[in-house]
């Protein structure tokens, strides 16, 4: 069992409706009933939070709800916005910032997600910080600089002693709803450089046990692949966390990767 237990989301985005989005979570509740070794979230959209929680607790998953973004401010005139206490109220476990939808169509900046990590940590939730080049950053080799900017910035005076309960994805945006994955080397590649870099910022500790997946594209037929990858952890799953057989495929392989690893 590797030191590092994955970890797999799933992001519906925009997604579902109220009998869709119950009957998927029912599909994954069932589908891994049995299942242990992997710490699998799912993250439904703001209006059937509280549906959803009803049906893991009714069947007594393991499986954990997941908000897809949040506000940093407990409360007050923010309209539209969500609270971290109405999250916890919700029965929220993890939550997702930085994701790059949010940053590329919503225009958030790093400083402002760092808001929001600082605040979900200290608040005591989990958060997955996401990051992630564009195609004209790799493309012009920026990749590296980017996404340690993203971290520097992102997770900027958050202690040693909160980072146990992060998950960093690594995303790169180009890979992201279009189909084309990241090599598995590639994203090895990334992850290693993202694990140097929390040893930099940190210690060698909070570094191999910070948990690093990846996501973009991840398939039930590429997944197992790409979480055999040494410093792959798991991943977030966009567009096939949206077929209940699919997901449950790559919760799998996750699990299997994590008892394979040293
Ligand atoms: C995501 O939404 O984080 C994601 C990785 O999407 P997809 O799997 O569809 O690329």
């Amino acid at each position: 069992m590797a030191t590092r237990k994955p970890f797999v989301g799933g992001n519906w985005k925009m997604n579902t409706n109220r009998s869709t989005g119950s009957d998927l979570a029912r599909g994954v509740v069932d589908g891994l009933m049995t299942l242990d070794g992997v710490d699998t979230c799912i993250f439904p959209p703001f209006p059937y939070l509280l549906t959803i929680r009803a049906i893991l607790r009714d069947r007594g998953s393991a499986v954990r709800l997941g908000a897809q973004d949040v506000f940093h401010q407990p409360d007050g005139a923010f309209t539209g916005e969500v609270s971290i206490p109405m999250l916890k109220d919700c029965g929220v476990q993890h939550t997702l910032v930085g994701h790059s939808e949010r940053r590329q169509v919503i225009g958030e900046k790093d400083e402002l997600i760092n808001k929001k990590a600082r605040a979900l940590l200290e608040a005591g939730c989990d958060v997955v910080f996401c990051v992630g080049e564009t195609l004209e950053e790799r493309q012009a080799g920026h990749q590296e600089i980017v996404n340690a900017r993203q971290v520097r910035t992102g997770l900027a005076e958050i202690p040693a002693s909160l980072m146990e309960r992060l998950v960093i994805a690594y995303e790169p945006v180009w890979a992201i709803g279009t189909g084309k994955t990241a090599t598995p080397q590639d994203a090895q590649e990334m992850h290693r450089q993202i694990r140097e870099l929390i040893a930099r910022m940190y210690n060698a500790d909070v570094a191999s046990r910070v948990r690093i997946i990846y996501g973009g594209s991840v398939k039930a037929d590429n997944a197992a692949e790409l979480f055999a990858q040494p410093d792959i952890d798991g991943g977030l799953i966009g567009g096939a966390s949206l077929k209940t057989a699919d997901f449950v495929t790559i919760v799998k392989a996750a699990a299997e990767a994590g008892r394979a690893k040293p």
